[in-house]
């Protein structure tokens, strides 16, 4: 598929629009080396759901412990790549209101996004799950590898991700869902829409009469319902479509030079 005359449209219809947000998914972050915790060949998928559980946090705190560090260690070090700065950019431009994104690595606003709503939470950050006081994974993980103990709060409750565990629901649904409700465009990155509730947030701006638009590599269900599908990869199509916004953008300021 070519990636230029599809993401015209796409920029076409970003630069007429009045309040777009983005909708992020996995496929965003695989170009920074992050794999696909949820989706059907997930990290998760690999070892027992329960292993990623709440039930088996407050079970074996060590034992979770153990496997939490070692699979979101390899986070810290991550970098964002071109779909989140062709994204921040967007936001600044005006041409994107927010970033809702199923991701937890923190690369959205490591990029220059400023409104990020993490609906599955945030791998940077730890919280109390006795208190709910937050502190920086890094320095969690920095108590955990000096101590082999599960760290712990000031308070005495042990520190849990302040991520989204299996069994727990999203977070922040009913912002996301408030800038879908005010949205009359999504542009879905990186996500097959089919982790629910999530997907749903994007499908509300559509079934209101916005416009939907999906950059995915593979097929996802919703594309016959889409406005513009582009099968490319994130960074690649992002590139291209944030080019052909400022080209219509710089033409329209020059009227007569089209
Ligand atoms: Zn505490």
């Amino acid at each position: 598929m070519d990636c230029g005359d599809e993401s015209r449209r796409a920029a076409e219809a970003l630069v007429n629009s009045s309040h777009s947000i983005a909708f992020t998914g996995a496929g965003v972050s695989t170009e920074s080396g992050i794999p696909d915790f949820r989706g059907p060949n997930g990290l998760w998928r690999r070892f027992d759901p329960r292993m990623a559980s709440v039930e088996y946090f407050l079970d074996d705190p060590r034992g979770f412990w153990a496997f939490y560090s070692a699979r979101f260690k390899f986070m810290l070090s991550a970098k964002p790549n071109a779909a989140h700065f062709a994204l921040a950019e967007l936001e600044r431009m005006g041409l994107i209101k927010a970033v809702i994104t199923q991701n937890v690595d923190g690369l959205h606003s490591a990029a220059g996004s400023v409104k990020v709503i993490e609906i599955h939470g945030s791998s940077r950050t730890v919280r109390c799950s006795r208190c709910g006081a937050r502190a920086s994974f890094e320095d969690a993980l920095r108590l955990y590898e000096e101590t082999s103990e599960p760290p712990r709060c000031s308070c005495g409750g042990i520190y849990r991700p302040d991520v989204v565990l299996f069994g727990e629901p999203v977070v922040r649904l009913g912002e996301a869902l408030d800038e879908a409700r005010r949205s009359d465009l999504v542009l879905v990155v990186g996500s097959s829409l089919t982790v629910h509730p999530a997907a749903e947030i994007p499908l509300l701006v559509k079934e209101r009469g916005g416009s939907l638009l999906i950059i995915n590599m593979e097929p996802t269900e919703y594309d016959d319902l889409a406005d513009v599908v582009i099968h490319c990869p994130a960074g690649k199509a992002l590139e291209s479509v944030l080019r052909k916004s400022k080209e219509i953008i710089e033409s329209r300021r020059r009227p007569g030079e089209h």
